[in-house]
């Protein structure tokens, strides 16, 4: 049993942007798709994906896919990530994989920061592992004895997203407002694609990045903190 970290890592995406290109611009064109292929130079596609962006044309951007591999995060973040249904999930699961003799879980800042919470919090961790193996020693199967497995239990996903459902998920998930664990995975998501298709997540992020905040009332009110802050990591990203 120990604190699990997050993991991220860019598994697999489609080549750069041209895909993404080559589909907007044979809707402006009367060539061939053969003919348009290998045409569009690099800067010609970024200047050109970024005009798409802009205009809102963003269905290109399904073309584009990308797959993570995700390591050392709660139950509680994959059941807020698999509402997000444009997607592709595989996660490991808790009926074939039991979890006798403990499991690894994620310990929440609120409590790391607290050492009298951080006492409890681990001491029903371990309590919750004993019970787990208890139940298993009387021959209750995987799939049952995990009931009385906690939202904080670590595990694992592969999880497929296009370049459209992407920008969505980290206008909503890159937030202030969403909670801390999937705004971190979201995050780090970000950075990952910025890298490797910067015309189209250039300006990803909450909405107020690239407009105004959608929050209404419930706002963070730092607006301009956050479009500094994540202009500012995205083109660390592009630029490293
Ligand atoms: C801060 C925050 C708090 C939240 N709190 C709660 C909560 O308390 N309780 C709760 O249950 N959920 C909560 N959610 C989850 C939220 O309601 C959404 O289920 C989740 O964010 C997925 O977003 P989505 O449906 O826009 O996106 P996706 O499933 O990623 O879909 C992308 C887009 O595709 C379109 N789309 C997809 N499926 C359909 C469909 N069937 N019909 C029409 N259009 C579709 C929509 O335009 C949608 O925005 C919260 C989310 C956030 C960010």
């Amino acid at each position: 049993m120990s604190a699990a970290m997050l993991k991220v890592e860019l598994l697999a995406h489609t080549e750069g942007e041209k895909t993404a290109a080559l589909a907007g611009k044979l809707c402006y064109s009367d060539a061939s798709i053969g003919d348009l292929t290998g045409v569009v130079a690099v800067a010609e596609q970024r200047k050109f994906l970024s005009m798409l962006n802009r205009a809102g044309h963003h269905s290109v951007f399904e073309h584009l896919s990308f797959t993570f591999g995700i390591e050392g995060v709660s139950r509680a973040l994959t059941h807020q990530l698999v509402r997000h249904r444009i997607a592709s999930y595989s996660q490991k699961s808790q009926r074939y994989v039991a979890h006798k003799g403990g499991f690894d879980y994620i310990v929440p800042p609120a409590v790391a920061a607290d050492s009298e919470g951080l006492k409890k919090y681990s001491k029903i961790m371990n309590n919750i592992a004993r019970e787990y193996d208890a139940l298993a020693a009387l021959g209750i199967p995987a799939e049952d004895a995990r009931y009385v497995l906690p939202n904080a239990c670590e595990t694992k996903i592969i999880v497929t997203m296009n370049a459209r459902e992407l920008l969505h998920f980290f206008r909503l998930r890159c937030c202030e407002r969403a909670q801390w664990e999937i705004r971190e995975l979201a995050t780090e998501m970000l950075k990952k694609v910025a890298r490797v298709a910067p015309s189209v997540f250039t300006a990803a992020g909450p909405s107020c990045v690239s407009g105004v905040c959608s929050e209404g009332k419930m706002s963070c009110g730092h607006a301009s903190r956050n479009r500094g802050k994540f202009t500012e990591m995205i083109q660390t990203e592009i630029n490293d």
